[in-house]
């Protein structure tokens, strides 16, 4: 089998609700570049990237001349290729090699008549359990419905959250007003949600020490772990000596250099995997395994998905055994999907490892010009600006938090 063709085409899917975040908000909508590669034997292997909310369309089309020809089994020879550990200093291409590590399994998968959990060591589970994952959101621009702002309005979502998905584990993705703010939002969560698991992740906008006050603030609630309190592995390292919590980061320890400076001197707890930061599904297995090794903790992190990069993370959560908490999903956020079936469901707050073979997905054309067009109509944005706070640039430890009292709606054209 070789590469004959590599397609890129760029989708823009409706959330319910625009997501606030400690660097800015998704604007009511993700943008995604579906990736389409296509083999001589006609099979087609499907890939997906994020990008800030921008298109990733050139890169893969740069792609071609790279890998036409190439067999798609070669998945070690490809990192080489096209990101080469020094020519990757030129031109960063790791998320890129991940959406083309996902449609490289999924021809594989496709042609060895397997789902890709079978070729990366066989499923150890079938369900992948997820969190709630809780945001502060503005209010939609098209409904003015589903603002989260308020702690009561916090609650009432993690509530409905967990009636209509089923989590027994809620994460409140935070950073965005005062740590005070955030502390009594937290609290209340917690004491609302008797008897499930909690997670807190400020994005690492905060000082260590802002980041020790809040860890011993919290420690007798049911914490799975407090994630990225601060930035930088020195910093979390102080965190740990100070507060009785696990950490977990997606920030920094996000290649196996870092994986190894963790563990010879550890500064987190729990290594919160992500198939796109690192460059694959391959690379979080073998991430995973040195974890395993060292006793760290491991988890299922999301950057913001649609089906196909979803099935990535169900196979990953499908073969690690080590897996030690419930995967973060974005994916109740969004409102459709671009895979035949529409949005995968949530059955008791997981969602079912697929079957067929590959990734087990199948893209939806309808859908995806659908959303294809309504990229064209609205462009991208910007990831890390806030809609409603223009010339508003958050710096690290931030001190610059939104007004919990503003009430304004984002503008946000739709
Ligand atoms: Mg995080």
């Amino acid at each position: 089998m070789k590469i004959r063709d590599i397609r890129a085409t760029t989708v823009t899917v409706p959330l319910h609700a625009p997501l606030r975040h400690a660097n800015g908000c998704h604007w009511g909508r993700f943008v995604r570049t579906i990736v389409e590669v296509e083999a001589d034997n006609g099979l087609i292997g499907l890939g997906e990237m994020g990008g800030g909310g921008e298109s990733a369309e050139a890169v893969f089309r740069a792609m071609k001349s790279y890998l036409t020809g190439h067999n798609p089994a070669r998945i070690e020879e490809m990192r080489f290729l096209i990101a080469n550990p020094t020519a990757s200093l030129y031109n960063n291409r790791t998320q890129v090699l991940a959406t083309l590590e996902f449609a490289c399994l999924d021809l594989l998968g496709q042609a060895w008549g397997v789902p890709v959990c079978e070729i990366l060591g066989g499923r150890l589970r079938d369900r992948v359990p997820f969190a709630s994952y809780c945001f502060f959101r503005y209010p939609d621009s098209r409904t003015g419905a589903g603002e989260v702002r308020t702690v009561d309005q916090l609650v009432e979502h993690a509530r409905y959250l967990k009636r209509h998905y089923g989590f027994t584990t809620h994460k409140l993705k935070a950073g965005v007003f005062h740590p005070d703010y955030e502390l009594e939002a937290y609290r209340a969560l917690a004491s609302a949600l008797p008897g499930d698991s909690l997670r807190f992740d400020p994005n690492a906008v905060w000082s260590t020490e802002q980041a020790i006050r809040f860890g011993q603030a919290i420690e007798g609630i049911r914490n799975d772990y407090l994630e990225d309190p601060c930035f930088g592995l020195n910093g979390l390292r102080r965190v740990r000596e100070m507060v009785r919590i696990p950490l977990a980061t997606n920030t920094v320890v996000v290649n196996f250099e870092q994986l190894a400076a963790n563990a010879l001197n550890t500064a987190v707890d729990v290594i919160l995997l992500d198939t796109t930061f690192w460059g694959g599904i391959r690379p979080c297995v073998k991430a995973a395994g040195v974890c395993e090794t060292f006793q760290l903790g491991v988890a299922v992190h999301s950057s913001g998905e649609l089906g196909i990069q979803l099935a990535s993370m169900l196979h990953l959560g499908a073969v690690i055994p080590n897996l030690s908490f419930a995967a973060d999903a974005h994916y109740h956020h969004l409102t459709d999907d671009v895979i035949s079936g529409g949005l995968m469901r949530y059955d008791g707050g997981a969602i079912k490892v697929p079957d067929g073979p590959g990734l087990g997905v199948t893209l939806d054309r309808e859908k995806l010009r659908e959303y294809n067009e309504l990229y064209q109509r609205l462009g991208g944005y910007p990831y890390d600006q806030d809609p409603a706070r223009p010339g508003w640039t958050p710096i690290v430890p931030n001190d610059r938090w939104a007004d919990p009292l503003d009430d304004r709606p984002a503008p946000i054209p739709h």
